[in-house]
């Protein structure tokens, strides 16, 4: 296996020209795990971790924030980033451990496409755009048209993920998943939720109940009706046990190694009554 350690993203791209069938590295901690089972046999591995512009983030004048693929979830945990973006500070401490976290991120999390991913369900409920770039082109997709399916995404093969832009919202917003344990696991079942006070909007995405996240249309249009979003101070038990109710039902969850379809459905309608309810917690 050769590996090219680029330094910019121009000479990232210089090298994926001339060997387009190289495999992107960036933490390396969904890469190198199926390197080691076998699973994929790269000849040429392009590592972008040494490129400073993929590791930087930024408050924009028009209050969003870009956040470079590089940046790695401990950074996401703390400072102006937790402050800005609580629903993927919460989502970024759930991912496998400090080590893990020292190293994965959202590009990498966007690579592997996994409808278990804890960053995808924050970037779902934002609606963020991702940002992409060849040699000779860019362009910006909304995340809902970035993910494809299971592990699957709709990156050119010449393309890197270069970041994401995200809104700051005025509202509440957390995360919270289920899991076989409490730590070091991968998601049964996830949610985000993002109160968007300004556009009197509630978002609610679903992690690893359906071969994509779930944005739970319904449910978001049904609740706008039942509360006013802007100067509620709590919410009634029953409103927000039938916003977990019809949230359940838009999720499409199956049987596999991690759990049933019918568990699944059942945590998903929990973890958006708890979200709601501590959105809703004066
Ligand atoms: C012990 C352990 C625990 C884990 N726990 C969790 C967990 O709790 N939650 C969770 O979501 N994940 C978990 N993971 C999976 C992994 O940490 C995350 O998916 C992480 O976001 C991957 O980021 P990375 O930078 O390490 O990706 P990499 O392994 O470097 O890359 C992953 C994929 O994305 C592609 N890629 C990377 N960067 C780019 C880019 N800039 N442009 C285009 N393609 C790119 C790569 O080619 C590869 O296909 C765990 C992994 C391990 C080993």
């Amino acid at each position: 296996m050769t590996v090219a350690v680029p330094l910019s993203l121009i000479e990232a791209f210089d090298e994926l020209a001339r060997t387009p069938d190289a495999r992107l590295i960036q933490g390396g901690t969904d890469l190198m795990v199926e390197i080691n089972f076998n699973h994929v046999k790269p000849v040429d591995v392009i590592a972008l971790r040494r490129i400073k512009e993929l590791r930087t983030w930024q408050v924009n004048s028009n209050n969003t924030i870009t956040i470079g693929s590089g940046v790695p979830y401990q950074e996401m945990e703390v400072g102006q980033l937790k402050e800005l973006l609580p629903a993927l500070a919460e989502a970024a401490r759930t991912v496998g451990s400090p080590q893990i976290r020292a190293a994965g991120t959202l590009g990498g999390n966007l690579g592997t496409c996994s409808p278990a991913g804890d960053g995808l369900p924050v970037l779902f409920a934002l609606d963020a755009i991702v940002h992409l770039q060849s040699l000779k082109s860019s362009r910006d997709l909304s995340i809902h048209e970035f993910m494809l399916g299971v592990k699957r995404n709709a990156r050119h093969t010449n393309e890197i993920i270069t970041g994401v832009t995200v809104p700051v919202l005025d509202g509440w917003q957390g995360y919270a998943k289920v899991g076989v344990r409490n730590a070091m696991v991968i998601s049964v079942a996830s949610a985000c939720l993002a109160v968007d006070k300004k556009n009197n909007s509630v978002r609610i995405a679903l992690g690893a109940v359906g071969p994509t996240i779930i944005r739970c249309r319904d449910a978001e249009s049904w609740l706008v009706q039942q509360l006013d979003l802007t100067s509620a101070t709590s919410i009634d038990t029953t409103i927000a046990q039938e916003f977990g109710r019809r949230v359940a039902l838009e999720s499409k969850p199956i049987d596999d190694h991690r759990s049933t379809a019918e568990y699944r459905r059942h945590a998903v309608g929990v973890l958006a009554q708890r979200l709601i309810t501590r959105a809703y917690t004066s």
